[in-house]
């Protein structure tokens, strides 16, 4: 045995850059208010944790490996065929399982410049190479992602509404994209905030994975639904997708708890409407003090608000996360995306919300006895 020796991980593999979760501490002694990953300040529906709970009376037993109790409830929920439907350990588990699917090593994937990080994690795992369109006042640009596409194009990844921006295509811009691309190219739609937007002209995809046999929309039931801890994610997809996705996914890839809970969940709208009600009040509401304060905000249609502080030094983003953190307020630093100057914050409890918009207006002000 050579001591030289050492397993090498595929080419790609080193070139990753880990996720960094939304930060989740505060000074001791500081009331904590985390707004860095978008969890609903709702919770999750009495249902669902009263499900979960009926689990743990079972745990030397497998999981339902097909989760049909949850596909079931989606399909009824969305009028969708269950055998289209398949579930991931959170959303980002299908994402990467259906670019280890259809992409490898010389084939690209193409997502738009301020696109959701974990499109790029998982196209470099597959070996694959990423292709970033330029976007136009933080939004995707339709014209620029079909531009970039090439015969190597493999997948194109678009969140919609996107995370970190909270902008939006509107759905006939959505069709415009699907239909520059060709019929072998598959098209993600990541539709992770659909049940905030509050459009007419925004559809999260259904329809339009009907009608192709090249889309895949995902959800998650990390955002609205308040159940990010337990990891449950789903796509509806044309039938030779799921194929091909159930074939190398986990056998058991949910638990029994998240396939228990994410059914009560899907079934209690009321739980759901009061989290998006929550939402819009707030949301205006926080984007307007907020840019009252001299600070730009995107305008967003998610539960969240990326926030823009000057360059100058002393009163940048950094600053601002210092400052915002040390008051037990967690927002989300960007720079990750190349946003080094902005700060994404989660739309929180009205409490948070006040405590967020004080200590901005302090921190610009320039006091630090607030
Ligand atoms: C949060 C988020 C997801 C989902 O995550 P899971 O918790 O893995 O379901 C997917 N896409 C975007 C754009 C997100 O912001």
């Amino acid at each position: 045995m050579s001591a030289a020796l050492r397993p090498v991980p595929r080419p790609g593999v080193l070139a990753i850059e880990a996720y960094v979760p939304g930060k989740s501490a505060a000074p001791a002694g500081v009331r904590l208010h985390k707004l860095s990953s978008n969890e609903t300040p709702l919770g999750p529906s009495p249902a669902a944790v009263a499900a979960a709970q009926e689990t743990t009376g079972h745990l030397a037993l497998y999981p339902d490996g097909s989760a049909q109790a949850l596909r079931t409830a989606i399909a009824a929920k969305y009028g969708l065929d269950p055998e289209r439907i398949v579930c991931g350990a959170g959303s980002d588990e299908l994402l990467s399982l259906l670019t280890y699917a259809y992409m490898g090593p010389g084939e690209e994937g193409l997502y738009s410049q301020y696109g959701f990080l974990v499109y790029r994690i998982a196209i470099l795992a597959a070996g694959g190479t990423p292709v970033v369109a330029p976007e136009r006042d933080h939004t995707a640009d339709v014209d620029a992602i079909l531009r970039a596409v090439t015969p190597r194009t493999r997948i194109v990844y678009l969140a919609n509404p996107n995370n970190p921006t909270g902008t939006y295509l509107p759905f006939d811009e959505v069709r415009r994209l699907h239909a520059g691309l060709p019929g072998d190219v598959l098209l993600v739609l990541d539709a992770a905030y659909a049940e905030y937007v509050r459009r007419n002209d925004y559809a999260a995809g259904l329809e339009l994975v009907a009608e192709s046999e090249n889309v895949v929309m995902t959800r998650t039931f990390s955002k609205v639904y308040g159940l990010a801890a337990l990891r449950i994610g789903w796509m509806v997809a044309p039938a030779a997708v799921a194929d091909a996705v159930n074939r190398i996914r986990g056998p058991f890839n949910l638990g029994s708890a998240a396939i228990a809970a994410g059914a009560a969940a899907v079934a209690d709208d009321a739980h759901v409407a009061a989290a998006v009600a929550h939402n819009e009040a707030w949301l205006p509401k926080v984007t307007r003090a907020i840019e009252a304060l001299g600070l730009a905000v995107t305008p967003s249609v998610g539960n969240f608000v990326l926030i823009h502080f000057p360059e100058a030094a002393g009163r940048g983003a950094a600053e601002a996360d210092a400052f915002l953190t040390a008051r037990g307020l967690i927002l989300r630093r960007v720079g990750a995306y190349g946003l080094p100057h902005a700060l994404r914050m989660t739309i929180g409890s009205a409490e948070a919300n006040e405590a967020v918009v004080a200590a901005l207006g302090a921190f610009v002000a320039g006091r630090s006895d607030a």
